[in-house]
């Protein structure tokens, strides 16, 4: 009888040192970082940002818990750029990867990447002890010189660009909209990878979301007496689109739904996984999409709510995303934060709470949000820069939006030039709908002075976006041991 209360006793002890060792971990151990990256995802296409017809309880939950950005922005308008700079810091224009206006992103036949001289954030963090992976569609290089495992990652899962290359040649697809909401997955040929092997190919698009999310938490557990970066970048909204069978058919929005809402459910996971970790409030998680919706692809495509245009424009709705973050205990529950903040200023920011420094032998152009995160304080963006490719399309400061050329299609020749510049007040006009240039020339000359300062100190890097098609193929390429495991 005596050894029951000892037994408790000692139960009670092995939890109390249990609770103090994860406690001394937390004040010793640097934060985690966990970045959720959607694809194509418009500022619009979600509960808290308003939507109509997309249930996302969990994100909207997340949001509650944490901090809503109003005017948060991605460095550019479509996927690889946008990739490049989140993992650098820096406009795509230095690293390269701004790519041209005939090859704006990279095709699964591509010979360029993003370049083994960039430090991305999982390089840095590595160095500094973090476990770094990355889950889910990469875009930033299929050669295997390219690849996550060459840029600090030491996993990755997923696959090597966008599901709708790689269309299978031999397939007579039925014409738009149906061809992205009721495709049958095995039109694309698209690798799914696991570090240098492929696992499957074409891979089975219905089960991507869920099988990502399980890779997500098993990594998660597998790391958890250590810090971590995890990025979890979906290949989803993007086009075509599918969900798993719990998730397929069961939005109001209809297939585009579909896919966010399973996105809201492995997001949802995610956390769950860390607060039953104990590791909540020693990790931040950020919740953003690579670029603004893609409007041609009709029903199939997203929102940008009430901002103008969508993916490939530099009008808001193409460079202007949701963003939630998440540390419980850290930042404020609920708060909303209307500075302007921008997917490179992650990397800053991860560094200098993981207490490593930012590099100094080149430009990065990602500020410091702690004052931001923490403090729900003035941010330290200033300016915001609007690239069409390698092109410098229109200029933020302040309120005040400058446009020195806009796009009227996706071909380069349709650009518009405005001189003087086309002026909105993004704070009166959300919507870039009211010209006010001939109101504020004082406006224009400031703003053309940052355009002529910037531009004067800027060095592009060796572009790398150069080659590959569309509908080209990605060959194994020789030397490489690639084989087809089947799970
Ligand atoms: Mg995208």
């Amino acid at each position: 009888m005596a050894g029951k209360p000892l037994l408790i006793l000692m139960a009670s002890l092995t939890a109390a040192a249990a609770a103090a060792s994860a406690a001394t971990a937390e004040a010793t151990l640097p934060p985690n970082f966990v970045v959720v990256f959607t694809d194509d995802q418009g500022y619009g296409d979600l509960g808290s940002q308003g939507h109509p017809s997309i249930r996302t309880p969990r994100l909207d939950a997340m949001a509650a818990e944490g901090m809503r950005f109003t005017d948060f922005y991605v460095a550019a308008s479509v996927c690889t750029p946008s990739r490049a700079a989140l993992l650098t810091g820096r406009l795509p224009i230095r690293s390269g990867m701004a790519g041209l206006l005939t090859h704006r992103v990279l095709y699964a036949d591509s010979s360029g990447g993003l370049p083994g001289g960039e430090i991305t954030m999982a390089t840095a963090l590595k160095e500094a002890g973090y476990a770094t992976a990355l889950i889910g569609k990469w875009h930033l290089g299929n050669p295997p010189e390219f690849s996550p495992l060459r840029h600090g990652f030491d996993y990755y899962f997923g696959i090597p660009y966008s599901n709708d290359m790689e269309l299978d040649r031999d397939q007579n697809p039925p014409p738009r909209p149906a061809f992205h909401l009721d495709a049958d997955y095995e039109w694309w040929d698209v690798p799914l990878m696991r570090n240098h092997t492929i696992i499957e190919r074409p891979a089975n698009q219905h089960t991507l979301t869920k099988r990502y999310t399980e890779e997500a938490i098993g990594f998660i557990r597998e790391n958890r007496e250590k810090p971590f970066l995890l990025h979890l970048w979906h290949t989803f909204p993007h086009v075509p689109l599918f969900a798993s069978e719990e998730f397929h058919g069961q939005s109001p929005r209809g297939r585009y739904g579909d896919t966010i809402e399973e996105i809201d459910w492995s997001t949802g996971k995610i956390l769950d996984t860390l607060r039953d970790l104990g590791l909540a409030e020693n990790t931040v998680v950020v919740f953003t999409s690579d670029n603004g919706p893609w409007l041609t692809r009709d029903v199939a495509g997203g929102s940008a709510g009430l901002l103008r245009d969508g993916k490939g424009s530099t009008f808001e709705g193409g460079v202007r995303v949701p963003a939630i973050a998440w540390w419980p205990g850290r930042i404020e529950a609920g708060g909303v934060s209307r500075e302007m903040a921008n997917a490179m200023d992650l990397f800053t920011t991860f560094l200098k709470l993981a207490g490593v420094d930012i590099p100094q032998d080149r430009v990065i152009d990602g500020v410091d949000m702690r004052p931001i995160l923490l403090e729900n304080g003035a941010g330290l963006r200033n300016v915001e820069y609007y690239f069409r490719s390698d092109r410098l399309y229109a200029i933020r400061k302040g309120p005040f939006k400058a446009h020195y050329a806009t796009w009227a299609g996706y071909s380069p020749e349709e650009a518009e030039h405005h001189d003087p510049p086309l002026l909105f007040h993004l704070g009166h006009d959300p919507s870039e709908r009211f010209n006010i240039a001939d109101e504020h020339p004082d406006v224009i000359a400031a703003i053309n002075k940052v355009r002529d300062v910037f531009l004067d100190e800027l060095i592009p890097g060796e572009p790398q976006l150069t080659d590959g098609h569309f509908r080209g193929r990605w060959e194994v390429p020789e030397g490489i041991e690639i084989s087809l495991e089947h799970p």
